[in-house]
């Protein structure tokens, strides 16, 4: 298959073929409600999931929900935190976010990312995890893999975040948002690293206008009818 020319025809390819090989995908932050998710969001900040897993258990059974947190001693909250990098300020947050959950939510997390937005420590990429893994709801989440890969699909242009978002939602169903991104961090994180893409192993090769696999067929077909002419035309003189 050649290499769709409309960014609108190459994300639909490009999804279709995402969702075939992580039919799946599933947020790998453990978490029971959306409370816990959206805690362990503001956590996974330049951390792994891994990391953060590691955490939670020990962090959800001392602080079951919104009214536990806010009222955490900081340097407790801080030494539980600690393995995950940026402990202090991620400790600050994380009270003030519970706070914050229950002097205007009620202590729910609320399902609008325009409140969302609105918790410390809560940006927009964290608030769209939370509304589609969490509530089923349309968010697309930008992290690095989704950004660095869909600019390599050509599907958007530029670093920020906030526009990578409007440009993808732009060529996909909004019900098509969570999985795009959920597969996507898979694709980055198993074939497509950063720095050694492995373009041979890449079920997205033939549509991916970024890859580092030489166009056979067509530079071949150019290249035998050039040389049929050239053929014929020593065949003549
Ligand atoms: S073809 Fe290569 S650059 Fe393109 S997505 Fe696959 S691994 Fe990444």
């Amino acid at each position: 298959m050649g290499t769709p020319r409309t960014p609108k025809g190459r994300m639909k390819a490009i999804a279709a073929r995402l969702a075939v090989e992580y039919p799946d995908a599933l947020c790998e932050l453990d978490h029971r409600t959306p409370f816990e998710l959206l805690v362990a969001t503001v956590l996974s900040a330049q951390t792994t999931d891994a990391r953060v897993n590691m955490v939670t258990p020990t962090l959800f059974a001392r602080y079951p929900d919104a009214a536990a947190l806010a009222a955490a001693v900081p340097a407790e909250l801080e030494d539980i935190v600690r393995s995950t990098g940026f402990y202090q300020a991620k400790a600050r947050n994380l009270i003030a976010l519970a706070q914050g959950l229950l002097d205007r939510f009620g202590g729910e997390v609320p399902t609008a990312l325009d409140d969302l937005v609105t918790l410390p420590g809560v940006g927009r990429k964290t608030g769209n995890v939370v509304r589609s893994v969490a509530f089923g709801l349309p968010g697309l989440p930008v992290d690095t893999h989704v950004g660095r890969l869909s600019r390599k699909w050509a599907l958007a242009t530029g670093d920020d975040p906030v526009k990578v978002e409007a440009e993808l939602c732009a060529l996909l169903p909004p019900a098509q948002w969570g999985d795009y991104s959920l597969r996507t961090i898979l694709h980055g994180r198993r074939v497509c690293d950063a720095k050694r893409p492995r373009c041979g192993e890449c079920s997205l090769e033939d549509l991916c206008p970024a890859s580092l696999l030489p166009r056979r067929p067509a530079r071949s077909a150019s290249r035998s009818v050039s040389d049929q002419v050239a053929a014929e035309h020593r065949h003549v003189k």
